[in-house]
């Protein structure tokens, strides 16, 4: 067995990456399939999840747009009640910033409206395979005069803060144990994706044959309590990779314990992060929760001021 400590990284690098560069690299932490990331390999594993209908993946990457329309039309988008996109009324313009789950399943029910005609179809110009057995070629004749254009990521790190908060989607990767991740997804503003142990099978090589577990920060090592948790851990070990000779890792993995290393993304605008923190650093909140959420509120501080 192997015994790791608690991190988290925020996820920059997805950021600036494409928008299926991004889905595909959270999509794969459910089953631990990194090691199958390849130049091409992106567009099949998004075009297969939408097909399985694996469509928290699809939740994983917004954007953010700039819509013109008259005020009839926004109030015709309004009266849809979209759910899950966030939406300003600025001078010149609607902000609308929507995952491609929102987007795919709005344009499902109203295809027909004109606001959802021109923000689909302005996304199915750049990445059609997202929008596939969806789109239905549109039936816009160009006549509504609703326009569309993208704001970069620049643009949005420069909104006022209180659209900064509403619009700034950020994703976090956790590597904690199951009992912090049990608590994190009770957020339900947060889209979530995480190492899943029905398909996780530890008893292969990929993983060295063996479960990790997070070291519990109750326990300092070299102490007697520290000897009783590693102990039930490698017992525990040994009972799950020996129900695997003779059944699958859904059922094997009945016994295994909170300490058992998750890898979890969330991702969530910045208000929804204030939000966890106010609530996930406090002394009330569990000492493991704590032990990554403060650091991670400190980061982000640091980075967004304005907005915690
Ligand atoms: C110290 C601590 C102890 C806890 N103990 C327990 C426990 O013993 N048992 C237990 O089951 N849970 C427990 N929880 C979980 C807690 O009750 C919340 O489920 C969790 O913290 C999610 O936070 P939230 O509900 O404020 O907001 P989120 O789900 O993060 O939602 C953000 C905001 O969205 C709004 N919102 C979202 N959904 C709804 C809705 N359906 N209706 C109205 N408004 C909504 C609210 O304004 C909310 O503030 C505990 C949490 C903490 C921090």
């Amino acid at each position: 067995m192997r015994i790791v400590a608690p991190s988290y990284s925020i996820q920059d690098d997805l950021d600036r990456a494409s928008l299926v560069v991004r889905l595909e690299a959270c999509g794969r932490i459910c089953y631990k399939s990194e090691g199958l990331i390849s130049e091409s390999s992106a567009l099949p594993f998004v075009k297969k999840i939408a097909e399985h209908g694996h469509n928290s993946v699809m939740e994983m990457a917004v954007v953010t747009m700039g819509v013109k329309c008259s005020g009839e039309q926004f109030d015709s988008l309004l009266a849809l009640e979209p759910k899950y996109l966030f939406m300003d009324r600025l001078e010149t313009e609607v902000l609308v910033t929507a995952s491609i789950r929102s987007l795919r399943e709005l344009y499902q029910r109203a295809s027909d409206n004109p606001v959802v005609q021109a923000m689909v179809a302005f996304m199915v110009a750049g990445h059609p395979y997202l929008f596939e057995g969806v789109w239905d070629g549109g039936g816009d004749d160009g006549t509504s005069g609703v326009e569309v254009r993208k704001l970069d990521l620049d643009e949005v790190d420069a909104l006022s803060s209180e659209l900064l908060a509403k619009h700034r989607f950020l994703g976090v990767k956790f590597i904690v144990n199951r009992a912090v991740t049990h608590e994190i997804v009770r957020h339900r503003p947060c889209s979530f994706l995480q190492e899943s142990q029905r398909y996780c099978r530890y008893s292969q090589d990929k993983f060295d044959n063996q479960v990790t577990f997070i070291n519990p920060m109750f326990y300092e090592e070299g102490t007697d309590e520290f000897a009783l948790w590693e102990k039930a851990m490698e017992d525990t070990e040994e009972i799950y990779l020996k129900l695997l000779e003779t059944s699958t890792p859904q059922a094997a993995r009945t016994v295994l314990p909170n300490s058992c290393k998750t890898e979890i993304i969330v991702y969530c605008n910045l208000a929804e992060w204030r939000h966890i923190f106010r609530l996930r650093t406090t002394p009330a909140a569990e000492p493991s929760m704590r032990e990554v959420m403060i650091p991670l509120a400190a980061e982000m501080k640091e980075r967004y001021s304005a907005v915690f």
